[in-house]
């Protein structure tokens, strides 16, 4: 099967079709529309097997995954999705996986409604590289750069899922069935938090998604806002599921240093409280308030219940304050 072929095969054709997309795959570039007072959110990410995902990883999780680390990065500046670009690099033409890959890929897509508009096509090592584009009102984009101390820090959804789904596919964290089917989801089909970011718009003082771990994360926000932050271990959002799969002190690792949780990180000051609940219950989205932001620069605290905790590379020290 030709480059050509490939591309017209699983690629060129697909049902959704945006009106803002004036020439799309085909073409030597596509040629899109921006709307009047929007601006452009532009974001690339790269999956290579056997770095970014487990060499056994299936197709569908592959075009999944790729897709939706693009939308979380759209998710955290509070853009809608639009558009992306798909370069693909593959060892050999897998009809069956292709097949696979385009339908997962495309199912997704549909559900944001983001368009592929083109890419490129080769023969290498297996390699997934996104650039997804979406809209923000004019001076509406939420940055990492604005949080100021008394500034209060939440999380969407559930944090460390996705660290002990790869804990299980590595082969060092043995669950039941149900539990390994819902964290291993949680690694391979992360729900991109759209909705939470343009219900943040205008409410959040700062923002990021969460693909490196909590503490990593916030750290950016720290460096980039020059503030700091306390954290509540005892408060971070642990799925029922994640409880019942590890011990207490190996969950709250999880969810403080083990990446791919895709859910969203931000800050609201006091005055925006009372517009964050609303916008959240509106949306019907979990966020969970865990700390808050500090003048000691770019300093991360934890505590655990009241008493100063320490994340070590292989777990965490207590210390009484
Ligand atoms: P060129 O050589 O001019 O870059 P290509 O032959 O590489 O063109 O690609 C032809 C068309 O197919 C272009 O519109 C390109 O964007 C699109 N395309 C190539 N690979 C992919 C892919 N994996 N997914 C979507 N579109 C693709
Ligand atoms: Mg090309």
């Amino acid at each position: 099967m030709k480059e050509f072929d490939i591309i017209e095969r699983f690629f060129a054709q697909q049902s959704h079709q945006r009106k803002d997309v004036l020439l799309g795959i085909g073409d030597d570039c596509a040629v899109t529309r921006v709307p009047e007072g929007q601006v452009l959110a532009t974001t690339t990410d790269t999956l290579i097997e056997g770095v970014h995902f487990p060499t056994d990883t299936p197709a569908e999780a592959i075009a999944h995954k790729a897709l939706a680390v693009s939308l979380s990065d759209l998710a955290a500046m509070g853009a809608e999705p639009a558009w992306f670009n798909l370069a693909l690099s593959m060892p050999n033409v897998d009809e069956n996986w292709l097949e696979s890959f385009s339908k997962s890929l495309f199912d997704l897509s549909q559900y944001y409604s983001i368009q592929l508009i083109g890419g490129d096509t080769v023969q290498g090592p297996l390699i997934v590289t996104i650039t997804a584009h979406g809209f923000i009102p004019q001076e509406q984009a939420l940055q990492r750069s604005g949080a100021k101390p008394g500034d209060l820090i939440y999380v969407t959804g559930t944090l460390g899922d996705a660290g002990a789904g790869l804990a299980i596919t590595e082969g060092t964290l043995n669950v039941s069935e149900h539990l390994q089917t819902f964290l291993v989801n949680r690694l391979n089909y992360p729900a991109p938090r759209l909705l939470a970011g343009t219900a943040l718009r205008r409410i959040a003082s700062s923002c990021i998604d969460i693909s490196d771990g909590l503490a990593k994360d916030l750290m950016h926000i720290l460096q980039q806002s020059d503030c700091g932050a306390k954290i509540a271990v005892d408060k971070l959002p642990l799925s029922v599921a994640l409880k019942e799969a590890v011990d207490i002190d190996t969950a709250y690792r999880y969810a403080l240093s083990a990446g791919d949780d895709y859910e969203l990180l931000f800050t609201v000051s006091e005055e925006r409280k009372g517009n964050l609940d609303i916008a959240l219950a509106n949306a019907n989205i979990n966020a969970t308030c865990i700390g808050h932001i500090t003048g000691a620069k770019q300093k991360l605290e934890l505590s655990l219940c009241d008493e100063t905790y320490a994340l070590t590379k292989t777990g965490f020290e207590h210390f009484s304050a």
